[in-house]
């Protein structure tokens, strides 16, 4: 039998051979940017070139759908477009504004397997929505079609719903909605048809999981609302009492 003045330095021992182990691993397989590729310290970083070129959403927003202005404004304001036509949600934010150095972490995210990049782009998504997070009771991720899905294999939403969910210490329901319609790809449509093109698209699978619920809503890209939109007429049909939209980019337009 051990003394327990052995056990911690058998525990030492370990821990040093654990270090060692990781040490050959990380000099094996290095952290790399995600978006050049460059060595970086720590797994999900991007490096000290990449970081300024990515365009974090902050203050000033409009409080409902996190627009941002372009200077400071009071407490509570929203924005044209949420002035002209009130969105379904009742709050929306996003990490990063969608551009040509986002775009590309995405596609990729998407795409190419790059399904580990999942627990950064969860914490950038976390932080942006960290007002919203504390209101949720559960994290439910926009579905893709399932024919989408068997070419896919993941389903890029719920990789990041899942990461939002283990940092907020919230259940996430993965199949909460259902995608009826494989809807074609919204790129070239506008507004207005990108709404119609989504709309009835998504149901509910059962109202039990949702009714009373303030829910978190996740997706990839919020570029006109219609999709989430969608989604949360689907959820608020089936009872859920609020739908906090959160995404890890956003397509900013001049309103
Ligand atoms: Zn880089
Ligand atoms: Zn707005």
């Amino acid at each position: 039998m051990w003394s327990r003045w052995h056990r911690p330095r058998i525990g030492r021992a370990v821990s040093i051979v654990g270090a060692a182990k990781r040490l050959a691993l990380d000099a094996a397989f290095p952290e790399r940017c995600f978006s050049c590729g460059a060595i970086v310290d720590n797994a999900g970083a991007l490096c000290v070139d990449c970081w300024p070129k990515f365009t974090f959403i902050g203050s000033p927003m409009c409080a409902l759908c996190g627009y941002p202005f372009p200077h400071a404004v009071s407490p509570g304001a929203i924005c044209a477009a949420c002035t002209k036509r009130r969105p379904a949600f009742d709050a929306a934010r996003a990490a990063l504004v969608y551009d040509d150095t986002s775009r590309e972490i995405i596609l990729r995210f998407k795409h190419a397997d790059r399904t580990r990049y999942a627990n950064a782009f969860g914490a950038w998504i976390s932080r942006a929505g960290a007002e919203l997070v504390p209101l949720a009771d559960v994290v439910v991720p926009v579905p893709l079609h399932p024919r989408r899905l068997i070419g896919r294999r993941y389903n890029q939403s719920l990789l990041l719903a899942r990461a939002v969910a283990r940092l907020g210490r919230l259940p996430v329901i993965p199949d909460a909605l259902r995608r009826l319609r494989n809807t074609p790809s919204q790129g070239s449509l506008s507004r207005g048809a990108r709404h119609r093109n989504v709309q009835g698209a998504f149901s509910l699978r059962g109202r039990a999981e949702v009714v009373g619920k303030s829910i978190l809503l996740i997706d990839d890209v919020y570029t006109t609302g219609a999709t989430v939109e969608a989604c949360t007429h689907a959820l608020k049909k089936g009872g859920a009492a609020r739908v906090y939209v959160l995404t890890l980019a956003r397509v900013i337009r001049p309103q």
